[in-house]
């Protein structure tokens, strides 16, 4: 009888019980173990790159488990690891002198129709975890994607250029003079960003930083 019970409660953990997306252990009842979190290396407490003259950070290189867990979030439906995204930010974001200053954060939009395809923006879960972790508030109605772009990574820097060019406006409305912390999951380039800072540029709002959960390892060599 034991060994059943014993058998049964294997079976009912085996169905109930949260698995790490990464190891597939069970262990911790968790979606990320905390071994698979640790095999994230942090990034020295620095900016990675300045774009147009302002600062952007990044949390850590896109490999391996980062790579997984950011491309679980946004194609795969996998929303409960956005907190692990927002945490790995923030366990990077506490390194650093300027995390003691306040912003609001700005998550990178979607277009409309690219939400209704995917039906969430990605970034957006992160940013909420990444508000709860930090106090901060998050404005999701500051800037809007308005045109359509065809995906980045098979362009060069000039055609991604293009591709953003007018894919932002700007509304002020909701504004009071904050610091501004856009948010985005990988770094190439850096085309979004810019696209971004001089969306809000044009606007006259000049206190905007980036920080992206990863860069490529060329980001880090270059630091050094
Ligand atoms: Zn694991």
């Amino acid at each position: 009888m034991q060994r059943i019970l014993k058998q049964l409660s294997g079976l009912l953990d085996f169905l109930y019980k949260k698995r790490c997306y990464f190891c597939h252990s069970s262990k911790e009842n968790t979606k990320m173990c905390n071994k698979c979190y640790e095999t994230i290396e942090l990034n020295p407490p620095a900016p990675v790159i300045k774009i147009l003259g302002k600062e952007v950070y990044s949390a850590s290189v896109y490999t391996k488990n980062l790579q997984k867990l950011i491309r679980a979030i946004k194609y795969h439906n996998q929303t409960e690891l956005a907190y692990f995204q927002a945490k790995i930010m923030y366990d990077y974001w506490q390194t650093l002198p300027i995390s003691d200053e306040k912003f609001v954060i700005v998550p990178v939009p979607l277009h409309k129709n690219r939400l209704k395809d995917r039906k969430y923006n990605h970034m957006e879960l992160v940013a909420k975890e990444f508000s709860k972790l930090t106090g901060y508030d998050l404005n999701n109605s500051l800037i809007y994607r308005i045109k359509e772009t065809k995906p980045q990574y098979r362009l060069s820097i000039k055609e991604r250029e293009e591709n953003l060019e007018g894919a932002f406006l700007v509304d002020k409305t909701s504004y009071d003079e904050e610091k501004l912390l856009i948010i985005d999951d990988i770094l190439t380039t850096g085309s979004t960003i810019k696209a971004m800072f001089q969306a809000f540029f044009k606007k006259d709002m000049h206190k905007v930083t980036a920080f992206t959960t990863s860069c490529t390892e060329s980001h880090i060599i270059k630091m050094k």
